[in-house]
């Protein structure tokens, strides 16, 4: 806190639902708190480019309810290298930023830890994806709101699916987490889901093809984890059209519309209450940590545990999944 008058906030990587509410309520408790804020447009590209605008408590009006992120996202390879991160400390220096909040994922609280070790640096950070994939956090910004977008989806597909009874195979996101493919399917009703984490441990696809699928129905769901560990939902339709040349298989990629939308009330919550609680570490002097929420408390992270340490997955959800699907 010593010495700390301006706060930079920037939003990094994969954009996710909740990024603005998140940059309003860091914006807010910050200049609430007295601080100077300053946006940093397209992640740590605009740092070493110098994007950045003063923010007022304006500038972060009507967006709670915004998909994507108004301070823009990107990914910048320059900042990767000590020369990138050198500019970006030049403008830093240059525009007066005493400590910065990140938000973003994996990769943008590992460009954080780099820079706030190399330059002796405060920086807070919010985990900001879909995926869910951040160690010491129940969940990141971005993960309800594309659960309830997959759930949507597959409740369409749904209807398609049981109208001409056909195999489905859809693929979510979730780089190598299978979160989102996992609750994605308890949320829809499918019949099962292919995650990473268990990928490397049993044939799940074979295990399904050995159990016949569904046998009370005849359509199917699965949700497949997009991964090079699942090899993805087409790997997995082939396999199944060679072995079962009587099923009707259908891939159905569900892709980028995962990333956008409104942001549910968990998301927006969350958001919220990690951005202004982001503030009040800077206060109590804590640096390089991620702010988390566990059992509905505010956790502070380091950065080292947040990216390093691999989440993981209940797994008595995938029993549940499977009695489910009888
Ligand atoms: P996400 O934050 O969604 O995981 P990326 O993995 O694409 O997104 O990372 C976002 C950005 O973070 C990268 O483009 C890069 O600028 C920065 N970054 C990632 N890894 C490192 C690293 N090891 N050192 C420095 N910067 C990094």
């Amino acid at each position: 806190m010593e010495g700390i008058k301006t706060i930079g906030i920037l939003t990094s990587g994969g954009d996710a639902p909740g990024m603005n509410a998140a940059v309003r309520a860091v914006t807010r408790t910050a200049i609430y708190a007295g601080f100077k804020v300053k946006g940093i447009y397209r992640g740590y590209r605009g740092l070493i480019t110098d994007e950045i605008v003063e923010f007022k408590t304006q500038n972060v009006s009507n967006i709670i309810q915004m998909g994507g992120t108004i301070l823009k996202t990107a990914r910048c390879k320059e900042f990767e290298t000590p020369e990138g991160r050198q500019l970006a400390h030049d403008v830093i220096k240059r525009e007066g930023i005493d400590a910065m909040v990140v938000i973003g994922g994996d990769g943008s609280l590992t460009g954080a830890r780099v820079f706030a070790n190399e330059f002796n640096f405060p920086i807070i950070g919010l985990p900001g994806t879909i995926d869910n994939d951040l160690y010491g956090t129940d969940r990141t910004i971005g993960y309800d709101t594309a659960l309830n977008t997959i759930m949507q989806c597959v409740d369409k597909i749904r209807d398609t699916a049981t109208s001409h009874e056909r195999l489905f195979f859809i693929e979510v996101m979730g780089r190598d987490a299978g979160f989102l493919a996992l609750n994605g399917a308890i949320a829809s009703g499918a019949e099962a889901a292919i995650i990473p984490e268990i990928s490397t441990e049993v044939d799940q696809l074979g295990e399904l093809i050995k159990n016949g699928f569904r046998k009370s129905k005849n359509s199917s769901i699965v949700l497949v984890a997009e991964s090079p560990v699942t090899g993805g939902a087409m790997a997995q339709a082939e396999r199944v059209k060679k072995e079962y040349p009587q099923y009707d298989v259908r891939v159905t990629i569900l892709g980028h519309l995962q990333r956008g939308g409104s942001p549910t009330a968990i998301d927006r919550i969350l958001a919220s209450r990690t951005g202004a609680a982001a503030i009040d570490a800077l206060l109590e002097d804590q640096r390089n940590v991620m702010i988390g929420v566990v059992n509905d408390e505010i956790v502070y992270v380091p950065f080292s545990k947040a990216i390093k340490k691999e989440k993981p997955i209940n797994r008595t959800l995938l029993e549940t999944l499977r009695r489910l699907s009888i």
